[in-house]
């Protein structure tokens, strides 16, 4: 290539780059797929021009660069699949490719006009084998002879954290007998124990959040119960295994990460909690007061998107997205014993809960993929 030929396309490419989130291409009246209208009535911006595409004045607007924030949400994320650990998008796009994916026939003219726009094409992506939980130390953690092996590593690799006197976390109960009385919020009686992820008949826990929402999804409530949270702090600093950290392992693949093992383990299902107990016994036994832990619904609480990849490599190995993805994970404390009758947390105070407003977000994705 000449020099004129390359100082040629690199201003065509830098102009490209400039128009692609300054030019209108399109509208959410461009679409005949409901969810995709409503979608894109969100991503969209308002504006009195014509639409360049179905010359509508009312539709909400779309540069190349939200139509493409349109596809992703829509196609790739709309399609995400969730395994026993892990998940992976059904669809994925790219310029190179040419559409091929089939879906139900409404869905048909969209596709191609966002194709046409954006020339991408969607097609069936076939999943990097860790995404879908292919990780080894997760293997290691299902098998009975090497789950203790992961176990003294994460011990080893994950810091501890203290949780000072300042500190206040709450704790949610629902229906209390005694609505008033402090020990109400300590863990909850032996008949009770077991069933939660990291709880077991012989390592009771006392759960609870400093985020209040996180204790208000926790709880699993319901508008007719009645609630009530407990503010709580430490009476003296309680040292916690940080689970929720995201490690930076340096030369480590997914498939070898520790980090994806645990990510992947907490954002699973009740089928994980045999292990997640196995590790709360282990971390009590090397002399800690609780474990900090990514809660289950971390994800619906921030509203992002799990296990986010750029060219099929977790956005969680990547240094400039470490504070992102580190904000997508809500902690929670899970504290061993009965730290309330130990005498190693005060209740501060009791405040009933009323469940005034709830605010359901979603997005759409296509079906018959
Ligand atoms: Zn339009």
């Amino acid at each position: 290539m000449s020099l004129l030929t390359r100082m040629g396309k690199f201003f065509a490419d830098r102009k490209e780059k400039q128009n692609y989130d300054r030019y209108i291409v399109l509208c959410s009246n461009c679409f005949s797929d409901q969810g995709l209208r409503l979608d894109a009535e969100r991503i969209g911006e308002a504006g009195d021009g014509v639409c360049p595409n179905c010359g509508d004045k009312s539709g909400r607007k779309l540069t190349k660069k939200r139509a493409a924030t349109l596809a992703h949400r829509f196609f790739v994320w709309g399609t995400l699949q969730k395994c026993e650990y892990g998940a992976a998008p059904l669809v994925q796009f790219n310029e190179q490719r040419q559409s091929s994916i089939k879906t139900a026939p409404w869905f048909q003219k969209d596709i191609e006009l966002i194709s046409k726009t954006l020339t991408i094409g969607f097609f069936y992506y076939g999943p990097r084998l860790w995404m879908v939980g292919e990780v080894e130390p997760l293997n290691a953690l299902q098998e009975d002879q090497s789950r203790q092996a992961i176990i003294q590593r994460i011990l080893d690799e994950y810091p501890s954290v203290f949780l000072d006197e300042n500190q206040l976390f709450y704790r949610i109960r629902k229906d209390p007998n005694l609505p008033a009385d402090k020990a109400e919020y300590d863990t909850p009686p032996s008949a009770f124990i077991g069933t939660g992820r990291l709880d077991s008949a012989d390592l009771p826990v006392m759960y609870g959040s400093q985020d209040l929402e996180v204790c208000v999804h926790e709880c699993r409530v319901t508008a007719e119960d009645e609630l009530y949270v407990a503010t709580l702090s430490p009476t003296r600093s309680l040292k916690l295994l940080d689970l929720s950290y995201l490690l930076s392992e340096e030369h480590v693949t997914e498939f070898e990460s520790l980090d994806m093992a645990v990510h992947m383990l907490f954002l699973a299902g009740k089928h994980s909690y045999d292990i997640c107990r196995d590790i709360a016994k282990a971390v009590h036994a090397a002399g800690y007061d609780g474990v900090i832990y990514s809660s289950y619904f971390s994800l619906l609480r921030t509203g992002t998107m799990p296990f986010e990849t750029a060219y099929g490599i977790s956005h969680r190995r990547f240094p400039q997205m470490r504070e992102y993805e580190q904000a997508k994970s809500i902690p929670n404390f899970a504290l061993f014993g009965h730290p309330i009758a130990e005498q190693k947390v005060v209740v501060r105070c009791i405040n009933k809960l009323i469940l005034s407003h709830v605010n359901y977000a979603f997005h759409f994705g296509p079906v018959g993929v």
